[in-house]
């Protein structure tokens, strides 16, 4: 059924009795074309494009809880493209730019709102990183501005501007073309599409263990039972390093838990997304009207997917440094997800050092707002069986080689 308003016309006349099942729910086949592990955002844009532009209609999607259940149902939601070295630019941009036709393209209001995300520099030492930075990224083709505090403060009347501020407001830098979407639609959307193509996303599915055979992976062991397949793509996003360990090889990668937490819903009072550079703290208003804010990863490798309460603290605190009108807000939820860093920051995309099982990994902090080129890629390189030129920086190779993309040491910011 496409989603349309006389669809909803329709329904409405009769009840919302005769709505379909947005997507089936797939038993393991023995075996398949391609299989992708892990249900989220990128591994379900994955099988869509596998089947959609590769024309390989027998895949399946392994998720061990539900779709959506990890880092895609736990972000806060940012997308934009203001990346430092011209290879990030490359693949976020692609990212952007695929997110602004994506309601269209899924039939799914991925509810992506454009309102821009403003960097905020707290001292000359951060307005000449902004300068730098944003100069490189207009040489990259990203839409960036420099402002100066005058601008900020129309942006974000809320922020403490007193030159007493701990974090006094010297200027910022914005991208326009920046903002949020809603993260759960955009997994929803993937799932709906790759399924009315003949997709089986399988749920409740752990993959426990690789079946190789001469140096190739072949099949998988799972907790519903062993599938083949002539290609494998890992998207298991905090959990790839323990799956590359069971298939033989080591990512270059330590896996931390990150945190975010929302107020009580208020009345809009945020326009833009705000993000502050001496803090790392960054907060967005839901269309809900809750807070949504977070800051940087909990300090030690960690599976718990919990968080530490420190750095709930550490957030709220200089949360409320910068914006002291919150100060009265009440707390409504904390939660965390375990994300996978690598050492320069960036992913690792492409095939693996095992024959047939490709990566998408190492979103980190990160990669949801790289959703539809992260599943774009990884489709190429199991249907190929080579990197695209956005991919191919990116290689696991570089950290055998050096040739590293240091976007943390370049920017500065994550989400
Ligand atoms: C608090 C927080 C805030 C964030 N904010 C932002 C932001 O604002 N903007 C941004 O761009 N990014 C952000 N991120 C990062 C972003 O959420 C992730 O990079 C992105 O969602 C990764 O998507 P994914 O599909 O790779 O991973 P996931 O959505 O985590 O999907 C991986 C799936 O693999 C499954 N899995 C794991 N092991 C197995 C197994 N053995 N067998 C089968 N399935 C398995 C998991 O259950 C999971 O569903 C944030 C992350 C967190 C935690």
């Amino acid at each position: 059924m496409r989603y349309a308003a006389r669809t909803l016309l329709r329904q409405g006349l009769t009840g919302h009795t005769g709505w379909p099942q947005a997507w089936r729910s797939a038993t393991l086949q023995p075996q398949y074309d391609a299989v992708v592990i892990g249900g989220g955002g990128h591994g379900l844009a994955a099988a869509y494009y596998l089947a959609k532009l590769h024309g390989i209609r027998r895949v399946a999607v392994l998720e061990r809880g539900w779709l959506g259940g990890g880092n895609t149902g736990r972000n806060t939601t940012v997308v934009r493209s203001n990346y430092f070295f011209p290879e990030s630019a490359a693949l976020y941009d692609f990212a952007l730019r695929q997110y602004e036709q994506l309601s269209e393209e899924l039939n799914y209001n991925i509810m992506l709102s454009q309102r821009g995300i403003l960097m905020i520099g707290h001292s000359d030492h951060d307005m000449e990183l902004m300068t730098r930075s944003v100069n490189a990224m207009l040489l990259n083709g990203i839409d960036v501005e420099l402002l100066d505090a005058q601008q900020v403060r129309a942006e974000l009347p809320l922020a403490n501007f007193a030159p007493t501020a701990r974090y006094p407001i010297h200027g910022g830098f914005t991208q326009r073309r920046g903002g949020i979407a809603r993260h759960d639609a955009v997994a929803w959307g993937y799932a709906r599409a790759a399924d009315s193509l003949g997709v089986d996303i399988v749920q409740n599915c752990e993959v426990t263990g690789f079946r190789i055979a001469g140096g190739r992976v072949v099949g998988l062991d799972t907790s519903q039972g062993p599938v083949r397949a002539a290609t494998f793509g890992l998207s298991a996003s905090g959990h790839n390093g323990v799956l590359a360990a069971k298939a033989g090889f080591r990512l270059p990668i330590t896996s931390y838990a990150l945190q975010a937490m929302v107020s009580e819903p208020i009345k809009p009072v945020l326009h833009t997304v705000a993000m502050s550079a001496a803090t790392g703290t960054y907060v967005s208003q839901s269309d809900k009207g809750e807070l949504v804010f977070g800051q940087g990863l909990d300090l030690y490798p960690s599976y718990a997917q919990r968080g530490n309460l420190p750095v709930t603290q550490n957030v709220v605190a200089s949360l409320l440094e910068i914006f002291p009108a919150f100060r009265g807000l009440k707390m409504l939820r904390q939660w965390a997800g375990i994300v996978d860093v690598p050492w320069d920051y960036s992913p690792i995309l492409g095939p693996s050092p095992v024959d047939g099982l490709h990566l998408n990994c190492g979103w980190g902090t990160g990669g949801f707002k790289a959703t539809p080129a992260g599943g774009w890629l990884l489709a190429h390189s199991m249907a190929t069986g080579a990197h695209h030129a956005i991919s191919a920086p990116f290689d696991i190779s570089r950290f055998a080689s050096g040739r590293l993309i240091d976007e943390a040491a370049g920017a500065g910011i994550a989400h």
